[in-house]
C-alpha cells in the first residue's frame, strides 16, 4: 500500500525537562495516517509528557512535533482541530448525565446545537452508551466513564485520536471492549496513538510501537520487526515440576554447554524450570536438548517452545523486564515520598 507522503504525526527529537528532571530526554517516532501507533514503557518512562507536548498541553523545550504537516509549535490551534485527547486521569463531572457532558464538550467545540445533537447520538452509540447517557455519571463504572471519555475526545471529529494508558485499572471487559472499539476506530480510518505499559495491549492493537525508557526510544518497529530483531527462539524446560535448586543449576550447566543455546536462565518463579534462548541449527532444538540431558543421566519432565515475545523484546531493548522497571519505578517514587 503506498504511504501518503504527509505523515498524520511527526515527533523529531522532543526534550522536555521539569526544572531538574529529564521527562524526555530524545524522543522521535512517524505515524502514517490510519495507523495504530503504540508508545510502550513503564511508569515514569516520559509517555504523558510526549503525549502533553504532542497535543500542545505543554510546550516541548526542544524539538519538532507536526501532526498532517502542520507545527504545533507555530500553529497550535490548528493541531487541536486535528487531536483528540484522552487524557489518563478522567475526571467527569459526576452530577452531570453523560448526554450533558457531551453536550458541554460540544459546546466548548463551537458545534451548532442540531448537529451536537447527531454527533452526540452517534459517539453514544459507537461507545454503546446510548441506554445510560441520560443517567448522571456518579452512577457510571470506570469502564463507563472511560468510554464517555473517549466518547467526548471523538465529539468533533478528530483525524488524530491521543490516549494515554486507555485501559489503566479497568476491569478485563471494560478493557476488552476498549481494544475493539479502538479497532473499529482503525477500519474508520482515524489514526490513533496511545501509550500503555501493558505489552499485550501494544502487541494486539499497534501496528507500530516505540519502546520508551528513561525519556528515550530504545527500540521501534511493528511488533513482529522487533520481535523478529530480537531472535532466538524461547524453550522452557522444566526437570521436575519443582525442581531442587541444585538440580536445575546441573541442568543449567549442561545445557549451557551446547553452542545453539546462548542464554539459560533458572526461572525461580516457574519452579526453578529452565529458560533457555536457542539458535535454530537446522535440527530441532528440543530434541537435542532431550538427548543431551539424558546422556547426563536426566530426563526432561516438560517443556515448551515459543517466539520471542515483546516482553522478550523489552528486555534485549532495557537490559530489564517491564515488570522489574515498573517495580524498579514504585520503589522510586515511594523514595521520592518519603523524602
Ligand atoms: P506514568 O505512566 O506514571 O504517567 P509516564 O511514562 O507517562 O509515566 P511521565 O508522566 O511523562 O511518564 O513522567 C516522566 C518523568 O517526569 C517522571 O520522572 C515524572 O516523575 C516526571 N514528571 C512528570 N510530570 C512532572 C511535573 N509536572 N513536575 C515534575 N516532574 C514531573
Amino acid at each position: 500500500m503506498p504511504m501518503s507522503s504527509t505523515p498524520a504525526v511527526l515527533v523529531q527529537q522532543l526534550q522536555k525537562r521539569y526544572g531538574s528532571t529529564v521527562a524526555v530526554a530524545d524522543v522521535s517516532f512517524q505515524v502514517e495516517p490510519g495507523q495504530i501507533y503504540g508508545i510502550l514503557g513503564p511508569n515514569g518512562a516520559g509517555k504523558t509528557t510526549t503525549l502533553h507536548c504532542l497535543c500542545t498541553l505543554l510546550r516541548p523545550d526542544s524539538g519538532r512535533i507536526e501532526v498532517y504537516g502542520i507545527p504545533a509549535s507555530e500553529n497550535p490551534k490548528a493541531v487541536r482541530e486535528k487531536l483528540g485527547f484522552v487524557a489518563q486521569e478522567v475526571a467527569l463531572d459526576k452530577v452531570l448525565t453523560g448526554r450533558e457532558l457531551l453536550q458541554l464538550q460540544a459546546d466548548l467545540y463551537h458545534l451548532p446545537r442540531p448537529l451536537a445533537q447527531e454527533r452526540i447520538a452517534a459517539v453514544l452509540e459507537l461507545l454503546g452508551l446510548t441506554d445510560r447517557a441520560d443517567q448522571r455519571i456518579g452512577t457510571y463504572s470506570g469502564g463507563l466513564r472511560k468510554r464517555l471519555d473517549l466518547a467526548a475526545g471523538l465529539l468533533h471529529q478528530p483525524q488524530v485520536l491521543v490516549l494515554d494508558e486507555p485501559t489503566v485499572g479497568l476491569d478485563i471487559p471494560s478493557r476488552l471492549a476498549i481494544w475493539d472499539f479502538l479497532r473499529q476506530l482503525k477500519n474508520t480510518g482515524i489514526t490513533v496513538v496511545l501509550s500503555s505499559h501493558y505489552l499485550e495491549e501494544i502487541d494486539l492493537l499497534a501496528d507500530r510501537v516505540a519502546i520508551i525508557d528513561r525519556g528515550k526510544v530504545l527500540a521501534e518497529g511493528t511488533p513482529e520487526e522487533l520481535k523478529t530483531r530480537v531472535g532466538g527462539e524461547r524453550i522452557t524446560v522444566k526437570l521436575q515440576e519443582f525442581a531442587p535448586a541444585e538440580l536445575a543449576q546441573r541442568g543449567a550447566q549442561l545445557l549451557g554447554s551446547l553452542p545453539f543455546v546462548q542464554k539459560v536462565v533458572i526461572n525461580s518463579a516457574q519452579g526453578n524450570a529452565l529458560n533457555l534462548v536457542v539458535q535454530r541449527n537446522g535440527e530441532d532444538p528440543l530434541s537435542q536438548i532431550r538427548a543431551h540431558l539424558q546422556a547426563h543421566g536426566l530426563e526432561v519432565f516438560s517443556s515448551t517452545q515459543s517466539r520471542p515475545s515483546l516482553d522478550d523484546v523489552y528486555l534485549a531493548a532495557t537490559g530489564q523486564t517491564l515488570m522489574d522497571a515498573e517495580l524498579a519505578a514504585a520503589e522510586a517514587n515511594l523514595g521520592k515520598k518519603k523524602k
